[in-house]
Parts: structure tokens; C-alpha cells; sequence
């Protein structure tokens, strides 16, 4: 294949359906031609994820639930069996339970933040960790996806906004972990798209809404906005970007009033 990522390999872990923000990351990815392998969570999604590889020629289709660490480690032999080394991996997962996504953080349950926390931050140095041996050496990157309810109030974001905090700080401390063997660690901070987690934050139009009025850009931003910044920093196009959280938001961190 041609394009700026031939001859790489990468695992996605996080497509579910088409809106998926990881459908559009894979799909840029593709076209770029590197070799992908993608993960599905459950059973369930199985043959959906199975059905949205095929469409894009990908035929290495494996299991990982992140909160099972036997999975991850059967994920990352059997990347190593299949592409025997790995230059990138994108982690674009997240969960909190529909009740915490509502209401006052301050109610936040003990468990609903154990939950979000362990799938929603938790899980990037679990996989990292896994994926460093085979990313060793081939100036590696990873990227996962974050939003700004890490660092602003969003209503509603509540304990997801705990846990992009969380993330996010991995992101860096990572970035210093896997610095010394050329692996790159970074952060995408995405405006909100309509998705099937997305659905789950109450009040989600308004914030829509808000940034098509706020933003410089005054829309909204897309997830093929998403999936070119994602080819730009799995390849050597970004080599020299790492810790960082780049915003694809059509500019709305940046106001104030
Ligand atoms: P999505 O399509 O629902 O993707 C979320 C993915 O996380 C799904 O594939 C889901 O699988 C997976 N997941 C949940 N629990 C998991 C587990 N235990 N093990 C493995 N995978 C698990 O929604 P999305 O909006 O594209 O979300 C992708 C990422 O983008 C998330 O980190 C999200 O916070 C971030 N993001 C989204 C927006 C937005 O507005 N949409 C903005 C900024 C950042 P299941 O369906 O099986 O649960």
C-alpha cells in the first residue's frame, strides 16, 4: 500500500460501530496504508467489529476487554505472532456508568469511580505497558483520546472528567517512561461528536450547540478531523511531539467568555 503510513503496523482498540471516533482514526489510518489489527470488547460486538474490518481489507480481528488483564496479554502475543513488532497504538476507550453522567459530581459513587477510572485511565498503562516490548525500537507511537471536561467543568462530565484528568497525567508520565526507547505518548483532546458514549452524558445537544456558537471556528468538529490528526501523530511526521494533548475542538479551548 502507499501513503505516509506504508509499512507501518497498529492496533485500535475502541471501534464499536461507524460513529465510532476509532472507525474514523482506522479508516484515515488505512488509507495512509498502514496494517491495522483491531480489538472488540465483548461477544456482542464481535460480528459487527468483524463486519467494519472487513471494509477496510483488515482481517486481524482479536478480543480485549481492558479490565481483564489476561486479555491484554493474550491481545499483545498474538500482535506479536501476527506483525511481530508494532510502530502504533491507539487507545480510544472509555466508560462510566449513565448514572454518574448526570447530576452533581459530589454524589459520585464509590464504585462508579472505580469503574470509570479502571476502563477510562487505568487501562492506558496497562496496555502500554504490554506494547512497549514490541514497539521498542521502531520510533512507536501511542495515542489515546481525551476531551476537556479533564480541565473545565462540563455539567454532567462529571467522573469522566476525574478520569480524562487521570488519563491525561498518564499521558506525560508515560511519554517520560517510554521516551528512552523512541516511543512516543500522546493525547488527542476532541471536541464532542455525536457517538454511543457521547449519548450516555446528559444534556450532550447543548454542549453541541455551545461550541457551534463559541468555537473560532464556529462549528463543530468531526471525527475525520480526528482521524487525520491521528495518522499525523502515528507517523514520523510527529516525531518529535511527545507528552502532549493536542485539541481537535475548531478551537473552543482557547476562550474564555
Ligand atoms: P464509542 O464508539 O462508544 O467508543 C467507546 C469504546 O470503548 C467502545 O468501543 C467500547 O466498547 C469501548 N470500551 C468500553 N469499555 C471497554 C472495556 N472494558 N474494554 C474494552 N473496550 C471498552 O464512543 P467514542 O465517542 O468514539 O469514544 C472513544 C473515545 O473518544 C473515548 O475515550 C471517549 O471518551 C473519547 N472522546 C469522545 C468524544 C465524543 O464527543 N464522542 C470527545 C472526546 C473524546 P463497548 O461498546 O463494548 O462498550
Amino acid at each position: 500500500m502507499h501513503g505516509f503510513l506504508a509499512g507501518k503496523k497498529g492496533l485500535i482498540l475502541g471501534v464499536a460501530n461507524k460513529r465510532s471516533v476509532a472507525w474514523a482514526c482506522a479508516q484515515a489510518l488505512r488509507r495512509e496504508g498502514m496494517e491495522l489489527a483491531l480489538t472488540y470488547a465483548n461477544e456482542r460486538l464481535e460480528r459487527s467489529v468483524r463486519g467494519l474490518a472487513e471494509e477496510l481489507s483488515v482481517d486481524t480481528v482479536l478480543p480485549c476487554d481492558v479490565t481483564k488483564p489476561e486479555e491484554i496479554e493474550k491481545l499483545m502475543d498474538d500482535v506479536r505472532e501476527r506483525f511481530g513488532k508494532l510502530d502504533f497504538l491507539l487507545h480510544a476507550i472509555a466508560f462510566a456508568k449513565r448514572e454518574e453522567l448526570t447530576g452533581t459530581y459530589m454524589d459520585v459513587s464509590r464504585e462508579g469511580y472505580q469503574i470509570a477510572q479502571e476502563v477510562s485511565a487505568y487501562s492506558l498503562p496497562a496496555v502500554a505497558r504490554r506494547a512497549a516490548s514490541l514497539m521498542e525500537g521502531s520510533n512507536g507511537s501511542i495515542v489515546t483520546l481525551t476531551y476537556i471536561g479533564s480541565e473545565r467543568v462540563i455539567p454532567n462530565y462529571n467522573v469522566m472528567g476525574v478520569a480524562k484528568a487521570a488519563l491525561e497525567a498518564s499521558v506525560r508520565y508515560l511519554a517520560h517512561d517510554l521516551g528512552p526507547i523512541k516511543v512516543r505518548v500522546n493525547a488527542i483532546s476532541a471536541g464532542p461528536i455525536r457517538t454511543l458514549s457521547a449519548a450516555g452524558v446528559e444534556g450532550f445537544n447543548t454542549i453541541l450547540d455551545k461550541i457551534a456558537e463559541r468555537a473560532p471556528l464556529k462549528r463543530n468538529i468531526t471525527a475525520e478531523e480526528v482521524g487525520e490528526t491521528c495518522a499525523f501523530l502515528a507517523s514520523d511526521m510527529s516525531s518529535g511531539i511527545t507528552g502532549s494533548t493536542i485539541y481537535v475542538d475548531a478551537g473552543y479551548h482557547i476562550m474564555g467568555l
